[in-house]
């Protein structure tokens, strides 16, 4: 295996994202194949035992166990890096198993990590249920309140952690006035990326310290498999993430790695195109609908600072119907071709009502707490026709009465 023949990393770091994105990290076996090979390999072989012996000792560079690296895990990775511009990043099985890790590979017990309330409901039961279990202090507050995270530290806060646009309300959060905040008081800030990718919004710009990442959604993008990394700094990366991660083993499947890669030579194309398709529907939606939680549009209370942070708006808004529940569901039972569906970031239309699917289990009390209500609808904005998209949207609130 080597790196693309006659490049010079020098200069391959200079490339853009959506050059890193088709690019950054390709390696090619003796063969010179132009797509990334799989190597679908739990193990390695050695041609003599000072060589193994080397490698565990960290002496040779070379691969031992795929638990510790994979050569098509590792192109996603650097690739991943380079588009973040990170120092590191390690793929993992999933975008929880990345938001697990990148919590517990840093916290212990008589920690304290500030969280926002409005979050993916698996975020929430890490800060609810898990880490309290393990002694590891939380509290929750309303993310986009800049003055409710800085009454949230005690002498013990070691993480700050947070998505932006948050899932499903579309809370927006100052990432350079929380991230800065975090670092002044020597707490570490993990920014969970799902919504936009470094296709549209890069946090360590902003003075993030740790990316989480869900590349299930627009990485893949187009639904198949389930994927996360951790980026940050080579020190975080090696030294805290890396001990958690070869002996807990949340580790990403080569074939799913594989996977990603081809997602991510579409992915600035395909965030680019649903952010303008969601822009146009929900144009087309508002005042139509009693409330739109649309980062794109300007009645979003954050709309200046999200277009700040953000390359464009993104696939993703929630709006809320005053009908509760049954008028919500009337508008999901009459859609032709945006299909019902609790995923995001995928190239077909799809939507969700959060309180009945992915903020069920979290209860009504925590729901009200983070504003998900019982009208409340979520949609991501595919690559179909947008007039496709808006006929359907235009026939299916005509028939929930609206
Ligand atoms: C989907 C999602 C996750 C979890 O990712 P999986 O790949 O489904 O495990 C975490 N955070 C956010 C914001 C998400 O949208």
């Amino acid at each position: 295996m080597k790196k693309t023949t006659g490049m010079n990393r020098e200069i391959t770091r200079t490339w853009r994202p959506a050059t890193q994105a088709i690019r950054g990290g390709t390696w090619r076996s003796e063969h010179g194949e132009t797509s990334e090979a799989l190597f679908l390999t739990s193990g390695y072989t050695y041609d003599d035992a000072a060589t193994v012996a080397a490698r565990f000792a960290g002496d040779d560079p070379g691969m031992t166990y795929s638990r510790l690296q994979n050569p098509t895990v590792a192109m996603l990775e650097e690739r991943i890096a380079l588009m973040e511009g990170a120092e590191a990043c390690r793929a993992q099985a999933s975008g929880m198993a990345a938001m697990t890790a990148a919590l517990l590979c840093q916290l212990s017990a008589g920690d304290h990590c500030v969280a926002a309330r409005a979050a993916f409901g698996s975020c929430r039961w890490l800060v609810d249920h898990l880490l309290p279990r393990f002694g590891i202090e939380t509290t929750v507050i309303d993310s986009a309140d800049d003055a409710a995270w800085e009454a949230a530290i005690r002498p013990n806060t070691k993480v700050f952690f947070f998505e932006t646009p948050a899932n499903p309300t579309l809370d927006i959060v100052d990432i350079a006035h929380v991230c800065a905040l975090a670092r002044s008081h020597g707490i570490v800030s993990v920014v969970d990326n799902a919504f936009c990718s470094a296709a549209l919004q890069r946090p360590l710009e902003f003075g993030a310290d740790v990316i989480a990442y869900s590349a299930t959604k627009l990485m893949d993008g187009q639904g198949r498999v389930l994927a996360g990394a951790v980026c940050g700094t080579s020190d975080f990366i090696n030294e805290k993430l890396l001990p958690f991660q070869r002996n807990t083993g949340p580790n990403l499947a080569p074939f799913n790695a594989w996977v990603v890669l081809k997602g991510l030579e579409t992915l600035s194309l395909r965030a680019h195109r649903q952010s303008e398709n969601a822009l146009k529907l929900g144009q087309f939606m508002e005042g139509r609908v009693p409330v739109m939680l649309h980062p794109g549009l300007a009645s979003h209370p954050r709309h200046e600072l999200a277009m700040r942070q953000m390359d464009a708006c993104g696939p993703i808004f929630s709006l809320v119907v005053d009908g509760g529940r049954a008028q919500a569901h009337a508008l999901l039972d009459a859609l032709e071709l945006i299909d019902i569906s609790n995923n995001i970031g995928d190239s077909r239309s799809l939507m969700c009502h959060p309180a009945s699917t992915t903020h069920a289990a979290m209860g009504e009390e925590a729901r009200a707490e983070m504003g998900v209500s019982e009208g409340m609808l979520r949609i991501n904005v595919g690559l179909e026709d947008i007039d496709d998209l808006i006929e359907d949207m235009d026939r299916a609130l005509t028939a929930a009465g609206m």
